[in-house]
């Protein structure tokens, strides 16, 4: 059973009432880009209050600055000028319950999907797996609010991002809908 008949539908409803945002222009209106998860419980539209055209989004698993994340806001505001970055992770974030071993010897025993139990994810599929899972790294996350410092820092240093921009860390409160600061992340990630 896909869910494509439910999208196909929504959209035709989103489309017709699609309005004038046609002639929205191409680079981000309100100048900034998030960095965030892709956990479903996460609406940056909703929790940051942007409308279409409004800003960059860029989501991957945690919330990451991956080589890929770091690629996409460089292109963000080199050729499309956002000017201020926020880098946003999340309290109950699945990156927090696996380990690069843990990922590696799952996928190695079976591709099906695994169980989330009190003491982490388990396989319940059958095989066979792949050993390529041990060959990469998933950019686990250990410690919540260290995870905002490392990656607002690797974006800080990184040599294609100009100084000029603003990098905010912050984590997102599942249970709340609340975005906290992270001090440290901040000042990691000033202007300079
Ligand atoms: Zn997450």
């Amino acid at each position: 059973m896909s869910v494509l008949p439910e999208i196909l539908s929504a959209n035709a409803a989103y489309a017709a009432s699609f309005g004038d945002k046609g002639s929205l222009a191409l680079p981000p209106a309100r100048r900034f880009a998030v960095l965030t998860c892709m956990d479903a419980r996460l609406d940056p539209a909703r929790f940051a209050g942007l409308s279409e055209g409004d800003a960059h989004v860029v989501r991957n698993a945690g919330g990451r600055a991956s080589d890929d994340a770091i690629r996409s806001l460089v292109i963000s505001y080199k050729l499309l000028g956002t000017r201020e970055w926020f880098v946003i992770h999340h309290t109950d974030c699945g990156m927090e319950f696996f380990t690069d071993a843990v990922m590696g010897d799952l996928l190695a025993s079976s591709l099906e999907t695994a169980e989330l139990g009190p003491d982490g994810f388990r396989d319940v599929g059958t095989g066979p797996g792949s050993a390529e899972g041990r060959y990469r790294s998933w950019l686990t996350i250990a410690d919540q609010t260290g995870s905002v410092v490392d990656d607002v820092v690797r974006i800080r240093t990184n040599p294609l991002v100009p100084g000029s921009i603003p990098i905010h860390g912050n984590i997102y409160d599942v249970r709340t809908g609340r975005l906290i600061e992270v001090p440290d992340a901040t000042a990691a990630g000033a202007a300079r």
